[in-house]
C-alpha cells in the first residue's frame, strides 16, 4: 500500500467515525433522501439555501464506511457554493472515483480526492457519489425528492 493510498485511507475512517455536519438541520429548506439498494447505503442530505447559494448543509444516514465518508467529505465542502459550482465539483469528482481523472484531479479534490481508491471497485462508485446524487436533487427541489442510485442511468 503507498503513502497516499494510507492517507486517503485514514481520511475515510476518520470522516466515517467522526462525521461532520452529521444530524437533521433545523431551517434546512431543500432536503433529498438517497437510497443506494446494492449497497444498502442510505442518507438524507439538507440543505439551507439563499439567493442561489448553499448556506448550511448537513446529512444524516446509515451505511458502508465509503457512502457515510463520502457524505460527510461532502458536506464539508458546499458551503457558499452555486448549484453550477456543485455541479461541477461533483462532475470532477465522479471523474475521479470512476479513475477516468488523474492523479491531479484527485489532489486538487482535497479531502474529496481521498475516494479515489474507489475506482477499483466498481460497485463501491455507487456508494462514493450517493450523497452527491442527494445533493444536487435538492437543489433541484423535484417532486421525487428521494433518489435511487438505480433508477437513474450510469449513476456512476
Ligand atoms: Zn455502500
Amino acid at each position: 500500500m503507498s503513502d497516499l493510498d494510507e492517507l486517503y485511507q485514514e481520511v475515510i475512517l476518520d470522516h466515517y467515525r467522526r462525521p461532520r455536519h452529521h444530524g437533521e438541520l433545523p431551517d434546512a429548506n431543500r432536503t433529498a433522501e438517497g437510497y443506494n439498494p446494492l449497497c444498502g447505503d442510505r442518507l438524507v442530505v439538507y440543505l439551507k439555501v439563499e439567493d442561489g447559494v448553499v448556506k448550511d448543509v448537513s446529512f444524516q444516514g446509515t451505511g458502508c464506511a465509503i457512502s457515510q465518508a463520502s457524505a460527510s467529505v461532502m458536506t464539508s465542502a458546499l458551503a457558499g457554493k452555486t448549484r453550477e459550482e456543485i455541479q461541477a465539483l461533483f462532475d470532477r469528482f465522479r471523474e475521479v472515483v470512476s479513475g477516468k481523472g488523474t492523479e491531479e484531479d484527485a489532489v486538487a479534490l482535497g479531502e474529496m480526492g481521498a475516494m479515489s481508491g474507489v475506482s477499483q471497485f466498481p460497485t463501491r462508485v455507487k456508494c462514493a457519489t450517493l450523497a452527491w446524487h442527494a445533493a444536487l436533487a435538492a437543489l433541484d427541489k423535484k417532486d421525487k425528492s428521494s433518489v435511487s442510485t438505480e433508477s437513474q442511468e450510469s449513476a456512476s
